[in-house]
């Protein structure tokens, strides 16, 4: 077998504006366009993998993540046999002390171990999945060891009206999903706890007895504040209670999770196997929630899942990105056996709308997944040169 090279990585900055009749308002303010970063690796056999991260919608951030890809580590890919996967990612994550690294059999990271590095590994982890994929002909499910599950529920992701605006927006979002499970914002941005409780009641009142509902505080309670709404959520029988704390509180977690009435659920924000550590010392977390593209990519989301395998902990990915990186979560989503619910974003997002098509499907309230090589995804080549520029 004749060694393939990487001839180049390329990161694009992407930006697409959401219509004004089109924008939620969460605690981040109104939605006014959708940003991410998209990654093309080129090989000289012709194949081409692609990979996608962001930084939570602040362009300058997306647009740092892109420059560290185009000026650094990409250039340090060139000439690389795109299929040695794990050994890029310790080689981008270790950098200068990489080959230290390498025969210690232990991590040398630098001081940008976390954050928009992560991403950047990450957007590249996710194409250099897709070109292995697409170079053995075989989609990235099952590469990763095959279907763990043919399909999975899916449930919708929003909720951010009063509770007078809750009825319209829950019941719109199951009828067009098909999904028998819902999720709804509280925290911060809801002023006080009994508003949230206000809420939450009122959206278990809408959905019935037989709808999974789960709320997200999006890291904005207060220790107190969470560990009041999770003893009096009690009535609402919520699935999960999703990021309760901001995760750089993870100490106080534990106890959130003693007086709540539900799951606890945490993930999106944290990079690497080594931030989900904390969580399985305390057992402080009932669903892991990785983001492929802050995680560290598909290697990483793996890992964490044989973290959360061994302490019976279930994953749910985080998916608020375009196309790409949700494609990227289904293939994982679908070969990881604790997987239970895969998220599908209930906001006007063009980027997972538009970027591209094929790789994952939904209907009825399912996931499913192609057979097709790689991702499984064709880009809409137009729409990518519109959204750069
Ligand atoms: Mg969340």
């Amino acid at each position: 077998m004749t060694t393939m090279k990487i001839t180049s990585v390329t990161a694009r900055y992407l930006s697409c504006p959401i219509a004004v009749a089109d924008r939620n308002v969460s605690d981040f303010g109104a939605m006014e366009r959708f940003t991410t970063v998209l990654v093309t690796v080129e090989t000289d056999k012709g194949v081409t993998g692609v990979g996608e991260t962001r930084a939570g919608g602040l362009p300058a951030a997306d647009k740092s993540i892109a420059a560290i890809i185009n000026e650094e580590l990409g250039l340090r890919l060139i000439g690389r046999d795109p299929l040695d996967i794990t050994a890029i990612w310790e080689s981008l994550y270790n950098g200068q002390r990489a080959d230290m690294a390498a025969k210690a059999g232990r991590a040398f990271p630098s001081i940008a171990r976390r954050g928009l590095s992560v991403c950047a590994m990450s957007a590249i982890d996710i194409a250099l999945w897709d070109i292995l994929g697409k170079v053995c002909g075989q989609p990235v499910w099952r590469l990763l060891g095959g279907k763990a599950k043919d399909t999975l529920p899916i449930y919708a992701s929003g909720g951010w009206s009063d509770a007078a605006g809750l009825e319209r927006e829950v019941t719109s979002y199951l009828r067009s999903t098909g999904a028998r499970a819902v999720k709804i914002r509280v925290g911060a941005r809801d002023g006080t706890v009994d508003t949230s409780i206000e809420r939450v009641n009122e959206a278990r009142r809408i959905v019935g007895r037989d709808i999974d509902l789960m709320v997200d505080a999006h890291g904005t309670y207060s220790a107190a504040e969470a560990k009041r709404f999770g003893r009096e959520a009690r009535e609402a029988r919520l699935r999960w209670f999703e990021e309760p704390l901001s995760g750089d509180n993870k100490g106080a977690l534990p106890d959130v999770r003693a007086a709540s009435f539900c799951a606890i659920a945490a993930g999106e924000n944290d990079f690497t196997r080594f931030d989900f550590l904390p969580y399985v010392d305390a057992m402080s977390l009932d669903v892991f929630q990785p983001d492929l593209g802050v995680c560290g990519g598909i290697t990483e989301a793996m890992r964490i899942a044989g973290l959360a395998s061994a302490f019976q902990i279930e994953i749910s990915p985080h998916v608020w990105s375009g196309t790409v990186m949700a494609a990227a979560s289904a293939h994982f989503a679908l070969a990881c056996p604790q997987t239970t619910i895969f998220e599908v974003s209930a906001a006007s997002n063009p980027m997972l709308e538009q970027l591209g098509r094929g790789g994952f499907e939904f209907s009825n309230g399912i996931m499913s997944i192609s057979d097709g090589p790689g991702l499984g995804l064709v880009l809409d080549e137009d729409f990518v040169a519109r959204c750069a520029t």
